[in-house]
């Protein structure tokens, strides 16, 4: 048995541009498991991104395509667990040698072999073996290898062999169109005005939004009503993670310009200078995912650019997003300050 559970598929995973890398490279090993540079495939974010739902997503199109290859999905614990019960009953030789005739090998959180000295000495033994082999391992990790403290330095160098590609919060767009075909598959009901409510006041994680979906549809059968913005409003009041304050274009504007350390006046007039130029880019960007303003009057705001700039601008970031890690970096750090001060 893999362990799969069926309903993970990548079907049902929403591609935005949160996580168009870490999709298509779970696709390409899908299709060719072991035969690719991807291996391992790493897929990290944070909690409720979708790395368990992709990871298996793999796993099972592997299985549909693929029928003659064995597949395991395991969580770390459970791999630790049953490490752990190997080496009390001396049979730590049995353990590698079942893990050893997997052709794809999912490990879901390896941020628990933190310092499990023992397990990561065999995990190594497996890793290499299969590898070598060109058998597949995929991993999931709430952060990025890096920043793997207490996993092994030849694990970690070897987890740099393969692709590691994180996962995001989703934009506004891709938030709402999760909403609509989680709604399609349960056969349910509600306004767009209601599903945009939703997608605008929780911008955490995937997982709240269907928590607060579910609060919603079970309040509107307990009460007998239909789900509409009123009902709506009442429920995410009481739902932990709703932003309270709506964020603004000044608000993301102040924030980038504190952050860069550039005057705020300069991201509205003409200057060219790189660090201005970076700011006022990324500030466009931020603006498209977290607030509902039209690319023309995020322009407007930024001293009358038109609507050609703030695309151009929200591609540049996302592009710049994919090549340089700093970067990167530094604009995620920004988006987790926007949604602390949403909360
Ligand atoms: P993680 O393992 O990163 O904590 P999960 O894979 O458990 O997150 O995802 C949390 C929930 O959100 C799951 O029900 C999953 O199906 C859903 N989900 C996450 N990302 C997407 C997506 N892109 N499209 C559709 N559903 C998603
Ligand atoms: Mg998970």
């Amino acid at each position: 048995d893999s362990q799969l559970n069926p309903v993970y598929t990548f079907d049902a995973f929403i591609e935005g541009d949160c996580n168009r890398v870490a999709r298509r490279a779970g696709k390409t090993v899908a299709e060719k498991p072991g035969a690719t540079s991807f291996n391992p495939l790493v897929i990290y974010g944070g909690v409720g991104l979708g790395k368990t739902h992709l990871a298996q997503s793999i796993g099972n199109e592997v299985k549909h395509t693929h029928p003659g290859k064995v597949v395991l999905y395991v969580s770390s614990e459970k791999f630790i667990n049953q490490f752990m019960d190997h080496s009390r009953n001396n049979a730590v030789n049995d353990f590698i040698h079942f893990y050893q005739l997997i052709d794809v090998l999912i490990i879901d959180d390896v941020q628990f072999f933190s310092r499990a000295e023992k397990t990561q000495d065999a995990f190594f033994a497996i890793f290499n073996h299969l590898h070598q082999s060109g058998k597949q391992l995929i991993l999931t990790s709430d952060k990025p290898p890096k920043d793997l403290d207490g996993v092994q330095e030849r694990l970690l160098s070897r987890f740099r062999w393969g692709l590691s590609a994180d996962l995001q919060v989703p934009d506004y767009e891709t938030r709402i169109e999760i909403l609509e075909r989680k709604m399609k598959n349960d056969g349910l009901d509600m306004s767009k005005e209601v599903v945009k409510y939703l997608a605008y006041n929780i911008s955490s994680n995937v997982r709240e939004l269907e928590g607060a979906l579910i609060s919603l549809l079970a309040q509107s059968s307990l009460n007998k009503r239909e789900i509409d913005l009123e009902l709506a409003k009442k429920v995410l009041r009481n739902f932990v993670k709703t932003s309270s304050k709506e964020i603004t274009i000044e608000t993301i504007q102040k924030m980038v310009c504190d952050f860069f350390n550039v005057p705020y006046d300069k991201l509205l007039e003409k200057t060219r200078k790189r660090e201005v130029v970076q700011a006022r880019q990324i500030t466009m960007y931020l603006a498209k995912m977290f607030t509902k303003n039209s690319l023309k009057t995020i322009g407007e705001h930024f001293g009358g650019r038109d609507h050609t700039t703030v695309i151009h601008s929200f591609q540049t970031v996302k592009d710049l997003m994919d090549t340089d890690l700093l970067y990167r970096e530094s604009v995620m750090e920004l988006q987790q300050k926007i949604q602390l001060a949403a909360m």
